[in-house]
C-alpha cells in the first residue's frame, strides 16, 4: 500500500463513509487534477464524473482562476469580515447580486444584500436563520406574546430534501437513512409531496411529455397537495414563515427533476399564503441546470440559477459548491432590501443578525468566485455547456436498453441513472444491495470516478469535459450495468 494511503488508513475518517468497507481497499490518492481528469500517487488517470461531488465547473487547474488566486495571494489571503471589509468580497457581492436579478420577467423583491459563509449547509443556516427571525419579527408587531411563543415560524420543505448537515439544515431534510439518528436534537419542520414522476403515486403522465399511452393525463395532483398543506397551516392559525426547495432537481434525494411549470405554480401558492422562498441552489447555480435561448434563438447569458428557468425570485438564494467554482470553500446567502430592514435598529436594540464564521468573506474564495462568474457569461462558456448539455443527452440514449436502467433524468448538466432490479416493474434494489455503490466501483476500474445516491448514478461533467471525455463517462456506466447485473 502507499505511504500516504496508509496514513489515510490510520488517521482519516471520511465523510458518508461505512469506514470498515473504506479500510477494507487501498484507497485512490489524488495528487493532481487537470480540466475534467484527476490523477492518482501512482500516476493512473480518472475521469471526474461527478466533478468532484458537484463543486467544479470550468475543469481543475482552470489558468484564470489560478492566476486570480496567486494574485490574490501576493495580496493577502484572509482577513475577518468581523469588523473590516475587503476588495474581492465587495466586488463579488456586486457581481452576485447583478448575476442574481437578470433582466427577465421576474416579479417579487431584487436580491440585495450577500452574507458569505463557508458551505451549503451554513448558506442553508443562514437563510434559515435570517427567516426565522424576520418572520417572528413581522408577526410579533401584531401577535400577543402567548400566541408567538405556541405558533414559532415553522418551515416546509419537500419530501426527500437533502439541505446540509448542520442541525438546522438537517431540521429541513427529510431523508430518514440521514437524518433519523438525530431526531431527539433536530427541531421540527414539515415536509410536502414533491413531483417524482417516474414514481409518480398517482401512475400520471409527466405533464410535458405527449405520448402518454400507459399513462393517465397530470393533472397537477402534486401541486394540488402543496396547496392543500398550506391551507391546513393556514386553518391551524399558524401559516407556515418559509418554503424550502431545490429548484428544478433534488439533488440527494436521487436526482429527481421536477416537471416544467411545478416550481412556478408552488411558488405562486407558497407567495398567496405569506410565505417567504427559501431556494437552496448548492447544487442547481451556477449553470449546472443548463441555459436557455432567448426568444431569437441566442444563448441567454444570465441565466445561471434554476430559479431564473421558471421566472421564480426567491426571497433567499443560498449558493455554494460552484461558487469559486469549485476550487475553495465559499458559500452565499441572498436576500432581500426588506430582510436586511428588519435586522436594522440602534445598537441597544440588539436587532444585529448574531451570526458569522472565521473565514467569512475570505479573499481567496472571493478571488476565485469572482474569475469563476467572469467565465460561466462569457458567450463561449454558455455555447460549451449548451453543446455539453446536448451531448450528455444524445450518450445518454445508449444507456435505455440495458434492463436494470429504469430511468435517465436530465436537468441541463445534470443527470441522473435510477437503477432497478427490473425495468418492466421498477421494483428497486434495496439499499443493503449496494446496487449504486457496486456500478461505480466498477465504473472506477475503468477510469470513471462518480458517486451514487442510493440506487441512482450521478453524472454531473465539469464543463470543460470534451465530448470523448464524456462518452467515456456513459459508456462506464453501460459497461459497469452490464458488467454487473448482467454478467459482463
Ligand atoms: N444543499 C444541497 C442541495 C446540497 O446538495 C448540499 C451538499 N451536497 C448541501 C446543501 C450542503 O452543502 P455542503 O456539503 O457544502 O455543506
Amino acid at each position: 500500500m502507499h505511504p500516504l494511503a496508509k496514513l489515510d488508513h490510520k488517521f482519516v475518517w471520511h465523510p458518508f463513509t461505512q469506514m470498515r468497507d473504506w479500510l477494507r481497499r487501498e484507497p485512490l490518492v489524488i495528487v493532481e487534477g487537470k480540466g475534467a481528469v484527476l490523477r492518482d500517487v501512482k500516476g493512473r488517470e480518472f475521469l471526474d464524473a461527478n466533478s468532484s461531488i458537484w463543486t467544479n465547473l470550468h475543469g481543475h487547474q482552470n489558468s484564470k482562476i489560478n492566476s486570480a488566486i496567486r494574485r490574490q495571494l501576493k495580496k493577502i489571503s484572509h482577513s475577518s469580515a468581523l469588523g473590516f471589509a475587503n476588495e474581492p468580497a465587495s466586488l463579488l457581492a456586486e457581481r452576485l447580486v447583478t448575476a442574481a436579478n437578470p433582466k427577465l420577467k421576474i416579479k417579487n423583491s431584487k436580491l440585495e444584500k450577500v452574507f458569505f459563509s463557508d458551505d451549503g449547509s451554513t448558506a442553508l443556516e443562514v437563510a434559515l436563520k435570517l427567516a426565522y427571525q424576520y418572520s417572528w419579527r413581522i408577526r410579533s408587531a401584531s401577535c400577543p406574546a402567548a400566541l408567538m411563543k405556541k405558533f414559532p415560524p415553522r418551515f416546509l420543505s419537500l419530501d426527500g430534501a437533502y439541505h446540509g448537515d448542520t442541525v438546522g439544515a438537517v431540521s429541513l431534510g427529510h431523508i430518514d437513512l440521514f437524518h433519523q439518528a438525530y431526531g431527539g436534537m433536530l427541531f421540527k419542520t414539515d415536509k410536502v409531496m414533491s413531483p417524482y414522476c417516474y414514481r409518480c403515486p398517482f401512475n400520471r403522465a409527466k405533464p410535458e411529455r405527449d405520448d402518454a399511452r400507459n399513462y393517465r393525463k397530470c393533472n397537477w395532483e402534486c401541486v394540488g397537495k402543496v396547496e392543500q398543506k398550506f391551507s391546513a397551516q393556514k386553518e391551524k392559525g399558524n401559516p407556515y414563515a418559509a418554503f424550502v426547495f431545490e429548484p428544478l432537481m433534488q439533488g440527494a434525494a436521487g436526482m429527481i427533476p421536477q416537471p416544467d411549470g411545478w416550481l412556478n405554480r408552488v411558488a405562486e401558492i407558497a407567495r398567496g399564503h405569506g410565505a417567504l422562498l427559501i431556494a437552496d441552489e448548492v447544487m442547481t447555480g451556477f449553470g449546472r441546470t443548463g441555459t436557455a435561448k432567448t426568444g431569437s434563438g441566442r444563448w441567454k447569458a444570465e441565466i445561471l440559477f434554476a430559479c431564473q428557468h421558471e421566472n421564480v425570485q426567491p426571497d433567499f438564494l443560498c449558493v455554494a459548491k460552484g461558487l469559486t467554482g469549485g476550487y475553495l470553500p465559499m458559500a452565499a446567502t441572498l436576500t432581500t432590501q426588506k430582510v436586511f430592514a428588519a435586522f436594522l435598529g440602534e445598537y441597544a436594540e440588539f436587532k444585529t443578525f448574531f451570526h458569522g464564521h472565521s473565514f467569512t468573506g475570505n479573499q481567496l474564495g472571493a478571488a476565485a468566485a469572482l474569475v469563476s462568474l467572469e467565465i460561466l457569461q462569457t458567450e463561449k462558456s454558455v455555447r460549451q455547456r449548451a453543446q455539453l448539455q446536448k451531448n450528455l443527452r444524445d450518450e445518454l440514449q445508449s444507456l435505455w436498453p440495458l434492463p436494470n436502467v429504469g430511468d435517465i433524468r436530465q436537468a441541463g448538466l445534470v443527470a441522473g441513472i435510477e437503477l432497478v432490479k427490473n425495468w418492466r416493474t421498477r421494483e428497486p434494489f434495496d439499499l443493503r444491495e449496494r446496487a449504486g455503490i457496486r456500478v461505480c466501483e466498477a465504473m472506477a476500474r475503468r477510469g470513471v470516478l462518480t458517486r451514487p445516491v442510493g440506487n441512482v448514478i450521478v453524472l454531473m461533467p465539469p464543463y470543460c469535459t470534451t465530448p470523448a471525455q464524456l462518452r467515456k463517462m456513459v459508456s462506464a456506466v453501460r459497461e459497469a450495468v452490464a458488467e454487473i447485473f448482467c454478467g459482463g
